[in-house]
């Protein structure tokens, strides 16, 4: 088998490379490990809100239940199945994503058909329960940036998505959008938030990693849009900063390196 063959190896070629050998063979458990886990969370994540579902429609087949009811326990239906479809639909654009290493390099992205976008779908999921403030400036539509429209869309509505979900009503939400005097752009989301603990910073960005799971869960979380967001930014050769304060709030940046204002 290939361990045998990897001892061989070390035998007759000395120190040197069994420590590339090693290094080679920790570098492959690692990404065994990591698809190990992920197969397993996302088993997890589809598990539960079956689990949950099958309980209901037991409920519905096997107890007489009021008009009322009937509607209380289908709606709880519905959510779950909503739960699901979002798990799947992140999924997948995560997959997509992964599975074409770069942008198309000759797709231009209009910034402001974007961010109207990301304002109606915030409108939308806010419901009125914050202080929505956008702070953006387009050059008439004439500002572009490099990338596809959906990608660019997922990775900025996944921050903003956060944004609402992890604030408490009546809380402040500010989207601003800045042109950088060198190149490229700026687009950043600040909330008045729940915030999150210095430990928890560097981790946010794994698949599945959350700070608190039922809380996540419960605001329709899927624990992939952070991890969503880093792809789209990294390899449009971006960047994506986040800093907070445990109970004031958070601001999560995206630098966005290719940006042009189009001339007329
Ligand atoms: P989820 O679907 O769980 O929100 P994400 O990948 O989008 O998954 O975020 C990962 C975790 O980061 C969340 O579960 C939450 O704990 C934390 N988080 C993300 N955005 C915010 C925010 N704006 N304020 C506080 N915590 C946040």
């Amino acid at each position: 088998g290939g361990q045998g063959y990897l001892l061989v190896h070390i035998r007759s070629y000395g120190e040197g490379l069994k420590l590339v050998l090693s290094q080679d063979i920790t570098e492959r458990e690692r990404a065994d490990t990591m698809r190990r886990d992920f197969v397993a969370n996302v088993s997890h994540e589809i598990r539960t809100p079956l689990t949950v579902l099958s309980g209901f429609i037991e409920t519905l087949a096997s107890l007489p239940l009021t008009e009322v009811e009937r509607k209380r326990v289908v709606d709880l239906m519905m959510q779950q199945a909503e739960r699901m479809q979002g798990l799947v639909a992140d999924l997948l654009t995560l997959a997509q994503i992964e599975g074409s290493p770069r942008p198309a390099s000759d797709r231009w992205t209009r910034v402001d058909q974007l961010l109207q976008r990301v304002e109606t779908d915030a409108a939308g999921l806010s419901r009125d329960r914050h202080v929505l403030q956008f702070d953006i400036e387009t050059n008439g539509g004439a500002c572009e940036i490099a990338g596809v429209e959906s990608e660019w869309l997922s990775a900025m509505g996944n921050l903003v998505s956060n944004a609402i979900r992890y604030t408490p009503d009546g809380g402040e939400i500010a989207v601003r959008w800045t042109l950088q005097p060198e190149g490229g752009a700026v687009f950043s989301v600040r909330d008045s938030g729940i915030g999150i603990a210095p430990e928890h910073i560097p981790r946010l960005t794994e698949r599945f990693y959350r700070v608190d799971g039922s809380r996540s869960r419960e605001t329709g979380g899927t624990g992939l849009g952070l991890s969503i967001v880093k792809h789209v930014v990294q390899r449009h050769g971006g960047e994506l900063r986040i800093t907070s304060e445990a109970g004031k709030g958070s601001t999560f940046t995206l630098t966005v390196p290719a940006a042009r204002v189009r001339m007329r």
